[in-house]
């Protein structure tokens, strides 16, 4: 019997999916001929095709997946011209721009930061939250003064293009106005959301991060789904990982990209495993949906063989997967139609 016919025909779930766990991470860490795994990576958005370059060209340098995924983060939260990410990230309801990011690796390894002001490098910052200190998570000031005491520089992350951004929301700001504003960011040259990136290495081993400057306009202080280990990124290194972008506030209801790799870890591939998350968020977010026509959420996955998946509520979702020769944006299959 196949796993996952194993899975679907056992009655008792919890004594299936344990037994199921145990067969699934036997076959899991088979590889072809005893080989070891061709690289694969998976990220977030149009702009996730760039970030998997820089995490490709990391790898091959010799880097393994966690260096990798810190180095694709990177070079987004630097690009002044992506607005939802690092330098140049829109700003919160007081003009200030926080960040919020996290990262973790297939030993379980983590570190986050959320609220985190002036410093372009939240995911390193989270990485060295994991590296040095006890702590999973540290926020606002006092993430702040952890990174300077970390040799990290103070930069003003606000650009003249997202102060512009942000008087235009004030402008229009009216009683009737939803105070987050609207999340579908299409307006903005196209740039969207937090870049999420997976990487598998050639060694086998998973590792994931997030970086955002979150939802536009935010109440200050708002801290969103990214910098939750299991919400915005989830590693299993035996199994699987995944990562979100959307509204963040959904996604910490259901704790997704955990529930994203407990699904593959209970036999579901990562495509599957991506839709029953989003089916998760659609269920618990039925009344807001139908009034909010840009509530949007969405999931990336990837399991220890290299396979991948992704899932959105909505249509416009897009995630960009690199393998040796290729490196294509998607466009997400999305489950809610209105
Ligand atoms: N999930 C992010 C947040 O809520 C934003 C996004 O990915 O669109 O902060």
């Amino acid at each position: 019997m196949r796993r996952r016919e194993f899975i679907k025909n056992s009655s008792m779930i919890g004594v299936g999916a344990y037994t199921a766990s145990k067969l699934g991470i036997l076959e899991l860490n088979k590889f072809p001929g005893g080989k070891m795994a061709s690289p694969v990576i998976i990220s977030t958005w149009n702009f996730g095709t760039k970030a998997n370059e820089v995490a490709w060209k990391a790898l091959s340098a010799g880097s393994n997946s966690l260096d990798a995924v810190e180095q694709g983060i990177r070079m987004i939260e630097e690009d002044p011209n992506i607005m939802s990410v690092g330098y140049g990230g829109l700003p919160d309801e007081l003009m200030d721009v926080t960040l919020d990011a996290s990262i973790m690796d297939w030993r379980g390894n983590c570190g986050a930061v959320g609220a985190l002001p002036k410093i372009v490098h939240a995911v390193s910052v989270a990485r060295t939250v994991m590296e040095r200190s006890k702590h999973v998570m540290l926020v606002g000031e006092g993430a702040y003064e952890f990174a300077l005491a970390h040799g990290f520089k103070p930069t003003d992350l606000l650009t003249d293009k997202a102060r512009e951004a942000w008087l235009k929301w004030k402008d229009n700001l009216g009683p009737d106005n939803n105070w987050l504003g609207p999340h579908d960011m299409n307006d903005l040259d196209g740039n969207h959301d937090t870049i999420g990136l997976l990487v598998l290495d050639s060694k086998a081993h998973l590792s994931g991060g997030v970086s955002t400057s979150g939802l536009s306009w935010k109440i200050h202080g708002r801290v969103g789904d990214s910098p939750i280990i299991g919400a915005g990124v989830y590693v299993d290194g035996k199994v699987g990982a995944a990562a979100s972008t959307g509204v963040g506030e959904a996604n910490m209801r259901i704790v997704g990209s955990h529930l994203v790799v407990e699904s593959m870890k209970a036999g579901a591939s990562p495509q599957e495993a991506c839709e029953i998350a989003i089916r998760r968020a659609i269920e618990v977010h039925s009344k807001v949906l139908k009034k909010d026509k840009s509530f949007q959420l969405a999931y990336i996955g990837i399991d220890v063989r290299g396979e991948v998946g992704g899932a959105a509520i909505r249509k416009g979702f897009q995630y960009a997967v690199r393998k040796e020769g290729t490196n294509k944006l998607i466009d997400s299959k999305f489950l809610y139609n209105d």
